[in-house]
């Protein structure tokens, strides 16, 4: 038979229509939250996919005819989650020192080195299987576009079998090699950070866009840190910075004035660390879902929103300090506990999560954007938050294709 092979898939349009609210955050909309980017809201819209893109959005009754049509029965679409920060190449669990925590035991992040034992001990299968577990579980829960880490291998094969396995679940691989100094190397801190900056680095580099360091205390101080990340950008790499988690310190003021597309944390901030955040590009993204789990007090987004801090949200999926996939959760989370408004969280954990991994096509549903979107069984992005913890994700859409759910 001839014929069958054409028109291809990436041929057909769809229309989605009848979408009761359709959160487009496009670049020509409305000024949104604290002047960081638009947050464009359309009521009774329609939206059209083309060759794996958005084509056009508009109000229903005057959209294009298309291929096929989707009746969205008056629900809301946002554009897909970016989870931006995602610690998923590991092995093993801690549940129990969760459970310790609640009990009153202090988080430390000495944790991690629980989890890199399991990790050097599992096999490839292992890893991968479980990575790719919860990346299925974040996009049926809406998230199109995830990064992942390394950090729990810290040695030369095992953090180079991480990036390139993680390289196969998604573009936006970090190389962590700097999460933590493991035992060995307990007596030689300065020795890690060689191996990192040096065999290390040059092993990774190849499957990672990026470089990313725990500047802690307990972890790594300001001077390694900034040489993790120099060498990390001089092979090419983007620097992204875990900082001012535990407490104040030197993380923030140091990825911004090493250009870090994000600082990643933001718990522990003085005056000194919001003024660079506010006078720099970086983006200050916030993990609430660690507060939550670690019982710290939480980021103050209004105060990095006043300031004109671009925000972003991430969940910082890792069995340590939050071991949750869910955007929606960290949405209600920041509304609830972080002062951030219904709009402001959901840009951050769209749009602002695209910002803070230097993308453009994702995050947002203005025309030519990717075709990631996530339908709600809800009228409006506003249950995101009013009803918290309820599975909302109705269908999921990525590169213009049903990748989750069920079309309506
Ligand atoms: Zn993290």
């Amino acid at each position: 038979m001839l014929g069958t092979a054409w028109p291809s898939v990436g041929e057909v349009s769809e229309l989605i229509t009848n979408v009761g609210e359709l959160v487009t955050s496009a670049p020509d909309g409305e000024p949104g939250p604290a002047g960081a980017g638009p947050f464009a809201v359309i009521g009774d819209a329609a939206l059209v996919i083309e060759d794996g893109r958005v084509a056009w959005t508009g109000p229903a009754s005057r959209a294009p005819a298309a291929d096929t049509v989707t009746d969205c029965g008056g629900r809301a679409v946002l554009p897909g989650f970016v989870d931006s920060h995602a610690h998923l190449m590991f092995a093993g669990e801690r549940c129990h020192e969760f459970a310790a925590r609640m009990a009153g035991q202090p988080y430390q992040a000495g944790g991690i080195r629980a989890t890199v034992a399991a990790t050097r001990a599992a096999t490839d299968a292992e890893l991968l299987a479980n990575a790719s577990g919860l990346a299925q579980e974040m996009l049926r829960q809406g998230t199109t576009t995830l990064e992942c880490k390394s950090g729990y291998g810290l040695t030369v094969t095992d953090e180079r079998r991480a990036v390139a396995l993680a390289a196969t679940l998604t573009g936006e691989v970090t190389f962590l090699g700097a999460h933590v100094v493991p035992p060995e190397y307990a007596a030689d801190p300065a020795g890690y950070v060689d191996l990192v900056t040096g065999p290390m680095l040059a092993a990774c580099a190849p499957y990672a866009r990026w470089v990313d360091v725990f500047c802690e205390r307990g972890a790594f101080g300001e001077e390694e840190s900034r040489a993790v990340i120099t060498a990390g950008q001089a092979a090419g790499l983007a620097a992204r910075v875990h900082a001012n988690q535990l407490g104040h310190g030197p993380g923030v003021r140091l990825a911004v004035e090493l250009g870090a597309a994000s600082a990643d944390h933001c718990t522990y901030l003085d005056d000194a660390d919001v003024a660079a955040l506010a006078g720099g590009r970086t983006v200050a993204t916030l993990l609430p879902g660690v507060e939550f789990s670690t019982r710290h007090p939480y980021p103050d987004a209004r105060r990095l929103l006043g300031a004109g801090v671009t925000v972003a949200l991430a969940t910082d999926c890792n069995p340590g300090s939050c071991f949750t996939t869910s955007m929606a959760w960290c949405v209600a989370l920041a509304v609830r506990e972080m002062g951030m408004t219904v709009a402001e969280a959901v840009w951050a954990a769209t749009a602002g999560g695209a910002r803070a991994l230097l993308r453009t096509d994702v995050g947002h549903l203005g025309v030519g954007a990717r075709a990631d979107l996530v339908l709600l069984d809800a009228p409006s992005h506003t249950y995101l938050a009013y009803r918290p913890g309820v599975p909302l994700v109705a269908a999921v859409w990525r590169d213009g294709e049903l990748a989750a759910g069920a079309r309506p």
